[in-house]
């Protein structure tokens, strides 16, 4: 089938690319000239394992193309997807403004039947005033009909989400919709579920903050285990396989960042209060999210003592493994406020360098470097602040030798810490 998808991100690229892979033919379409040559050049403006190759393969098939024009895409395509951002305001609402936009440029060029399908995180009753406005700006009487297709891919895994889905939730009121949809996504065989729009958009956000909720569950078990000398490794794993509970989102760290459970989870508690439902339960989500940074925080300092000059080295920039996005990153955080009490940071990331720098302006107090073991040479102390797998299996004998004092805080329990001791490393986790 073809279609076309305005919003070519983290969303909207590997979106498109696996759309592709399984047979349809896709114009992605984005408002960043700087993205759509670079990708039209064959180069690929995000880090996502295995995506460069499967965008490359798909292009060179002639399924996936680049453009800047909206038009270009809904005047070739039965089905045009939304992949716009859908960023935080200030005070936790969605900023709608570029679905908004978007569905007055569909409209503007809307000549024949089109289903516009909303894959971007959007508040509930979102489709309804998409479907509100496209009706007023389009200039033609031609007919559409508005689906809800939320996106659940994780990034870092985002291929493999996509082409094995758990779920392939539309929420629509239109059957000539329901049969396309149905239609594009047999290839991925997955379980489909059909609703009204306001229950898929709901789906979404009540899915994320669950998760985000998981995570916070752990975090404050972690509180507790430490205060009782208990492990919360131990305690969650006896817990998650369960399998009424299930292993995953059950581990605890230095929080969940990132583009979406900070934002949908602000998002939902604000949804709730406007539909007159103060959901206090996930305002302790968040209280507890912010608190267990604060915690690893006072666990640095309670160690180190005065953090002025001291050289800390920081292992992880991205918000979390296999992943280049740096958005509401714990890690970013973390070094803001170490460099905010002085400390002289040394950093790496495998992948979110490059983009880290946009934030975290490397100068006298702050150095990027190439390597993990370089962030350790010289160093006071060192940080593990994402879990990328790599950083589990250095050679901690040389890294401590590197190092001036050997004191090791893991953020993201990636060590075993018997064997830290037995290295010789003064280590601090979290929860046990
Ligand atoms: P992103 O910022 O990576 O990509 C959005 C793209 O849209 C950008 O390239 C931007 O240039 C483009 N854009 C903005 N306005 C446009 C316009 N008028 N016309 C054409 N292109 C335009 O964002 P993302 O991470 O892909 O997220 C997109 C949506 O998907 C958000 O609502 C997000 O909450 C949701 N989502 C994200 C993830 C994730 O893991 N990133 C997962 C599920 C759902």
């Amino acid at each position: 089938m073809n279609l076309s998808i305005i919003g070519t991100g983290y969303v909207g690229l590997v979106t498109g690319a696996c759309f592709a892979e399984v047979g349809h033919r896709v114009i992605c379409v984005d408002a960043d000239a700087n993205k759509v040559r670079t990708l039209q050049a064959g180069g690929i403006p995000i880090f996502e394992p295995g995506l460069d190759a499967l965008v490359r393969r798909n292009v060179a098939a002639g399924r996936l193309s680049f453009t800047q024009s909206t038009a270009e895409g809904v005047a070739n395509s039965e089905v045009v997807f939304i992949a716009v951002p859908t960023p935080p305001q200030p005070d936790g609402s969605v900023d709608l403004s570029y679905i908004e936009s978007v569905a007055r440029e569909i409209a503007g060029c809307l000549t024949g039947y089109r289903i516009i399908v909303d894959k971007s995180t959007v508040p509930v009753k979102t489709a309804e005033k998409v479907a509100e406005t496209v009706k007023r700006y389009r200039k033609t009487d031609a007919d559409f009909d508005v689906v809800s297709n939320p996106e659940f891919l994780r990034e870092g895994f985002a291929i493999d989400d996509l082409m094995k889905p758990d779920r392939i939730v539309i929420g629509t009121s239109g059957p000539r919709a329901v049969a396309k949809m149905r239609e594009i996504y047999a290839p991925f065989e997955a379980p489909v579920i059909v609703t009204d729009t306001n229950s898929a958009e709901l789906i979404k956000h009540a899915a994320n903050s669950f998760l985000a909720l998981k995570i916070s569950y752990a975090n404050a078990l972690s509180v507790i285990c430490e205060a009782s000398g208990a492990n919360v490794q131990e305690v969650t794993r006896g817990m998650g396989l369960d399998a009424r509970i299930g292993t995953r989102f059950l581990q605890a760290g230095l929080g969940f960042g990132g583009s979406c459970f900070p934002k949908d989870l602000s998002a939902f508690i604000k949804i709730s209060e406007q539909l007159g439902y103060d959901f206090q339960l996930l305002k302790e989500v968040q209280r507890i999210n912010s608190a267990q940074m604060e915690r690893f925080l006072q666990k640095i300092t309670n160690t180190l003592w005065v953090l002025k000059d001291k050289r800390i080295g920081v292992l992880g920039l991205a918000f979390k493994q296999n992943t280049d996005d740096i958005r509401s990153s714990p890690a970013i955080d973390l070094c803001q406020r170490l460099l905010k009490d002085g400390a002289r940071l040394k950093v790496y990331d495998p992948q979110a360098m490059e983009k880290a720098k946009a934030v975290l302006k490397p100068g006298p107090a702050l150095e990027y470097v190439a390597t993990a073991e370089e962030v350790a040479t010289g160093s006071d102390a060192l940080v593990i602040a994402t879990e990328w797998p790599q950083f589990g299996k250095l050679d901690w004998t040389k890294v401590k030798s590197s190092m001036a004092t050997p004191i090791l805080f893991d953020g993201r329990n990636l060590l075993d810490p018997s064997e830290a001791a037995t290295q010789g490393f003064t280590y601090k986790s979290i929860g046990r």
